[in-house]
């Protein structure tokens, strides 16, 4: 038994030892992959260390260097070696975190680490939580949470009696939403035709005018106000306390997409952007991405803890709650689940307040000087400077088809597998993300990153 696991750990750390200088990009063609990978059902079985030794060998060139210091792309973050480790803890504990009854140490983690990113997140300590698998199930937490509420404010219970013949909720938000948040609106049968754009300025924050129009057009209707905290493309915060008024006064649910951006309370230098998002009614976030802990892990907060609970309890017969215990399950979308919540306190212990924030201010000083060395250079353009730790840039072509020289760029870098950006359409026009996320990026990460933008530019 232990064999297997020294030498999944063996694999492991060579991997690890590997990242600062195997080329990013994963070479191997899906065709490639499928033909080492797609063997025939097995009818016998074999050794465990075969297994593992095949697979890893089989994956090679296949495994996409994204925890590499040097990967920019989408918003990914790496894994703390502390985060790893206690990953590997979770899955050899093998606890089902569904209850209290079934998870116990997990289930007082869970209390704990909820209270401990409250305090560090700059949420009311009154707020309810839950530990998801990411941003995306905590907007569908948070969401089933306002749909209880602007129901039941308005004598519709949706738990019993579902959606038809309710009241039509509204979403307003802007077109810099995240995609998350319209699934969102899928998955809980509101669907995104009940998504209103409101105006946003030429960085992406709402504009407050046009909140308190659209407000007042959609008068007694149920409405959620979703707001960002770290835009994706720009990095940009909405004007929290103004929105919040707002909002309120119409009796709103405000909700808070802050899956980079919750994070910079941790910081003094940053934690200004933060300003009145205390005041919303729920909050959703990833760890996966700044707090460097292995997928899938994500977090709500909801303002209204009785609203949260009536969405997702589930008194059966065999988990009865028992005043005082908290069953992780009355909280989640999922029943049986991972002890997700050990990797995420292990982190925060290992780095504590000051280390979250170091992680937080240098990737945002990392992506200042990625930034404006990009920008420094003959044929790119910066496009939007960084808020955060998100920025975008795009390249010029001498004949003028800049869009498709962005991309030409972008593909150059891949190939060249010092670093990885990703591209994205914003605003009509072609441009390369920059996100800077992992813990690992060093100073020479960003110096070795600017000198392969300078080969890929060449000559337009
Ligand atoms: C990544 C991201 C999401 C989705 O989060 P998942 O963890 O992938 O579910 C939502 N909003 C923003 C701003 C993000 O960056």
């Amino acid at each position: 038994m232990t064999i297997v696991l020294d030498v999944a750990a063996a694999h492991a750390a060579r991997y690890l030892e590997s990242l600062p200088n195997r080329p990013i990009v994963a070479a191997a063609a899906t065709s490639e992959l499928r033909r080492r990978l797609g063997k025939p059902l097995p009818e016998d079985g074999m050794a465990a260390e075969v297994v593992i030794d095949e697979l890893v060998r089989d994956t090679e060139g296949g495994i996409l260097g994204s925890g590499s210091g040097r990967f920019f792309g989408w918003v990914i973050g790496g894994t703390l070696p502390v985060a790893l480790a206690t990953d590997w803890l979770t899955s050899a504990w093998d606890q089902n975190a569904a209850s209290n009854a079934t998870a116990p140490a997990e289930a007082v983690v869970e209390e704990v680490c909820g209270a401990w990113a409250k305090e560090l997140l700059g949420i009311p300590r009154s707020a309810s939580f839950a530990f998801v698998t990411g941003c995306q199930m905590a907007h569908t937490t948070a969401l089933a949470a306002a749909r209880h509420k602007l129901l039941a404010d308005r004598g519709w219970n949706v738990e019993t009696s579902g959606l038809s013949g309710a009241p039509a909720l509204r979403i307003l938000t802007t077109e810099n939403r995240h995609e998350s948040i319209l699934r969102s609106a899928r998955l809980l049968g509101l669907g995104t035709d009940a998504v209103d754009y409101v105006q946003s300025d030429n960085m992406g924050r709402m504009e407050m005018g046009a909140l308190e129009a659209a407000l007042r057009r959609a008068g007694d209707a149920p409405i959620v106000v979703c707001l960002q905290a770290g835009d994706l493309n720009t990095g940009v915060f909405d004007p929290f306390e103004r929105a919040c008024e707002l909002s309120h006064a119409a009796k709103a649910w405000v909700h808070i997409d802050g899956a980079i951006g919750l994070w910079v309370a941790a910081s003094e230098r940053h934690r200004r952007l933060l300003d009145g998002a205390k005041s919303a009614d729920s909050w959703a976030t990833d760890a996966h991405k700044w707090l460097n802990v292995p997928f899938d892990s994500g977090l709500v907060f909801v303002a209204h803890a009785p609203a949260h609970r009536a969405a997702f309890s589930q008194d059966t017969s065999y988990s009865i709650p028992r005043e005082g215990l908290r069953n992780q399950k009355d909280w989640n979308p999922e029943w049986s689940r991972r002890g997700r919540a050990f990797p995420v306190y292990a982190a925060m212990r290992a780095l504590g307040r000051k280390g979250i924030a170091e992680i937080v201010e240098r990737c945002c000083v990392h992506t200042g000087r990625l930034v404006r060395g990009i920008g420094a250079l003959k044929g790119a353009e910066l496009v939007a400077a960084p808020v955060i730790n998100q920025a975008l840039v795009r390249f010029m072509s001498r004949d003028g088809d800049h869009d498709r020289f962005t991309d030409e760029v972008i593909r150059r870098l891949q190939a060249q597998g010092v670093a990885w950006f990703g591209g994205v359409t914003w605003r009509g026009m072609r441009v390369m993300r920059v996100s800077v996320c992992n813990w690992r990026t060093t100073d020479e990460d960003i110096d070795r990153t600017i000198a392969s933008v300078e080969e890929a530019l060449g000559h337009g």
